[in-house]
């Protein structure tokens, strides 16, 4: 008789999306590097030191994954323009101040931001998988809201147990989907048990990044959910949706009752409408429906990426004038103390491109 071999220890196995989250490039000079890039590339008053103060006033973290959808030596790629750290972030602008949405006001319990009628925003965690140099929460102190701490959460989550005017939650962040499936799990559970619920949303940059995320323990997690949940991604550019991050999407698909995207409108990055119109095509291969186009929010380190409304206006009625009507986002803004996101359109009827 053979004796029984003794048991392998088990290890408690790091996700491979975590251990592609801890490889991420945390400096604009490797980032560039890998690029076969060189700061004065980039532009002529551009050094490693100026790259690197900007990436001290807000960190630079990319996923290795969406680095390899950039297209090597290309000063001028519109997704390293939406992660690298430059200086114009530096410059004072007008108009552009930290907090554009005044979220501080529209804090209720902490990790809990309730502007809108039915809706209330928790936020579930500080931490994104990657980060978007024109994000609007850059300068969000998330340690106000601490949100990934259990006793936090809890205060959260008792209001949103006691309030009966909630129908919806939105799960955002930061990125819910940097929290393991555990703890996501834990979270997705309790709100679910509230039955007054309708929607449950999440809104999540992260399987646009970094696709490994969406791994068997999370489809498993959302389908629970599937009859009220909604997943809203965050693409801006067709290059970031390739292959894996298609197949990414259509998993995420057979877990929620709808899948959206949202954009931000970027200088550079996507202010033209054969781009825009080629990302909602390939958000629909995704399975995935454009919702909103924002307008910039106006946020200190951003304003580079501004575009005017007046081009805004017009890339959407090119939009409106090239694809049905379901691939076209709903061009908005927000503005503090408004009732909901605010449409931008020229206000005039008839032909959107001839108005
Ligand atoms: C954007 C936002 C929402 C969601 O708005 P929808 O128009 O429903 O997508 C909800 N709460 C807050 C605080 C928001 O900023
Ligand atoms: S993923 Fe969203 S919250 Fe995170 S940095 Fe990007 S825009 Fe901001």
């Amino acid at each position: 008789m053979i004796a029984a071999e003794p048991k392998a220890c088990h290890t408690a196995t790091v996700p491979d999306w975590q251990q592609e989250l801890a490889r991420a490039v945390r400096d604009p000079l490797e980032l560039l590097a890998l690029l076969g890039l060189t700061p004065p590339q980039i532009g002529p008053a551009v050094s490693a030191e100026s790259l690197r103060a900007a990436a001290a006033d807000f960190p630079l973290r990319v996923p290795r994954s969406f680095i390899a959808r950039m297209r090597h030596g290309d000063p001028q790629d519109p997704l390293l323009r939406q992660v690298l750290s430059v200086p114009e972030e530096l410059l004072a602008a007008a108009d552009f101040v930290t907090d554009p949405l005044q979220e501080t006001a529209a804090r209720g319990a902490p990790g809990l931001l309730q502007k809108y009628q039915g809706r209330a925003l928790l936020i579930a965690t500080g931490t994104c998988a990657v980060h978007c140099r024109y994000c609007f929460r850059r300068h969000y102190d998330y340690s106000a809201d601490q949100a990934d701490d259990q006793p936090r959460w809890a205060a959260a989550l008792q209001a949103i147990e006691a309030d009966a005017q909630i129908e919806e939650i939105i799960v955002s962040g930061g990125d819910p989907l940097s929290l393991g499936n555990a703890r996501l799990a834990q979270l997705l559970e309790r709100l679910g048990a509230v039955q007054r619920l309708r929607r449950i949303r999440i809104h999540t940059r992260t399987p646009i990044v970094l696709p490994s995320r969406v791994d068997a323990g999370l489809c498993e997690t959302l389908s629970r959910l599937r009859n009220r949940l909604v997943v809203v991604v965050h693409a801006n550019h067709p290059a970031e949706l390739d292959a894996p991050v298609l197949q990414a999407l259509r998993l995420l698909g057979a877990t929620a009752t709808a899948v959206l995207n949202q954009s931000v409108l970027l200088a550079g990055v996507n202010d033209d409408a054969a781009t825009l119109a080629e990302l909602s095509r390939r958000l629909f291969d995704g399975g995935v429906l454009p919702y909103y186009l924002h307008q910039l929010d106006q946020v200190t380190g951003a304003a580079h990426f501004a575009v005017g409304d007046a081009r805004a206006i017009q890339l959407h009625a090119t939009l409106i004038a090239t694809l049905p009507g379901y691939l076209v986002p709903r061009l908005v803004r927000e503005l503090p103390g408004a009732s909901g996101k605010t449409p931008i359109f020229n206000g005039t009827s008839g032909d959107p491109l001839k108005a």
